[in-house]
């Protein structure tokens, strides 16, 4: 199974919305792995966003991402990175399809709710930043039985 990061950025917290994004990922059957809530160092904001070093929108989205309390959790499922990105929606709010989370809830280019990994390489790189292996449970939850077909050597 896929793990991924997903952060729920100051913005939605603020708008009081981390119930609601949690409630799309568990609806749909991705379990969380882990989960804590945090405000981002400066220095973690610029490890975690490198690749987009030296854009123009740069410095102000650290200054965003460390302005207030965020929410963190790590989802596991079968092709968990692509189903998070599928429920986020597209980067910016008014582009965004209804029916995703930031198509929903997001008008802005920056202050877009939410952040999920975009790849297996860099969703590995972002969990070790924010978290410990020993913080994410090891535990299987019973329901996965009635998510996916158990039956076989693999769920399906
Ligand atoms: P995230 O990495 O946060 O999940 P994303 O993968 O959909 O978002 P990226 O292209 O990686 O989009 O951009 C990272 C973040 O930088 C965006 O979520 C948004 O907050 C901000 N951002 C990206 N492009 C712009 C822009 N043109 N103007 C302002 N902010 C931007
Ligand atoms: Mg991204």
């Amino acid at each position: 199974m896929q793990k991924t990061l997903v952060i729920i950025k100051p913005d939605a917290v603020q708008r009081r919305l981390i119930g609601k994004i949690i409630n799309r990922f568990e609806e749909k059957g991705l379990e969380i792995v882990g989960l804590k809530m945090t405000v981002i160092s400066e220095g973690l904001a610029k490890e975690h966003y490198s690749v987009h070093e030296g854009r123009e929108y740069y410095e102000n989205l650290i200054k965003f991402m460390t302005s207030g309390p965020v929410v963190m959790l790590v989802l596991r499922g079968m092709n968990a990175i692509e189903v998070t990105r599928k429920l986020m929606g597209s980067t910016f709010g008014y582009e965004a399809d209804p029916g995703t989370i930031r198509g929903d809830y997001a008008m802005s280019k920056r202050f877009n709710l939410i952040h999920g990994s975009d790849s297996e390489e860099s969703a590995e790189r972002e969990i070790s930043l924010f978290f410990e292996n020993g913080d994410l449970t090891q535990n299987e939850q019973s329901g996965l039985k009635w998510i996916y077909d158990m039956s076989g050597e693999n769920p399906l």
